[in-house]
């Protein structure tokens, strides 16, 4: 393994220990529920958007690690960006985990530490649950699920 896996891999092993964001949020102005059956990973998402920024975001859930990581990651990503910011950056997120493996992907920072997930196109729903289910908030939608 390359030492850019292993830091990867430490990054997802860090956020699924101790994910970032993960609580409730009182005064949300958003939330939707979503679902994985591939995998059984739930979780609910939180977003308090003012003036077309999200102001604060959080989740809850239960689910894997490269689940939970990726809505601990989601939120530090998100958070304090406008709703087209947070739009754009779900279609780069979308676009790196669904490239074929071994074609060049987009560096995306800490969120390129899922990039990995595109060798096993079953994790790749683990992956992207959180970032369906804040689309899915964002558009009011309670309930989204991956498949
Ligand atoms: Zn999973």
């Amino acid at each position: 393994m390359s030492d850019l896996a292993d830091l990867y891999q430490e990054v997802i092993l860090d956020h699924n220990r101790r994910p970032r964001n993960f609580h409730t949020l009182a005064g949300a102005s958003h939330s939707a529920e979503g679902y994985n059956p591939l995998c059984g990973d739930r979780l609910t998402l939180y977003l308090k958007v003012a003036d077309g920024v999200v102001a604060d975001v959080s989740f809850e859930g239960a689910g894997c690690a490269i689940s939970k990581a990726s809505a601990s990651l989601m939120t530090d990503a998100i958070k304090g960006r406008t709703v087209s910011e947070v739009q754009a950056l779900f279609d780069r997120f979308h676009r790196m985990v669904t490239t074929p493996p071994g074609q060049p992907v987009e560096d995306m920072g800490k969120l390129s530490a899922l990039a990995g997930v595109r060798e096993f196109p079953v994790r790749v729903k683990c992956a992207s649950l959180a970032w369906h289910t804040l689309k899915a908030a964002m558009a009011n939608e309670h309930q989204t699920s991956t498949e």
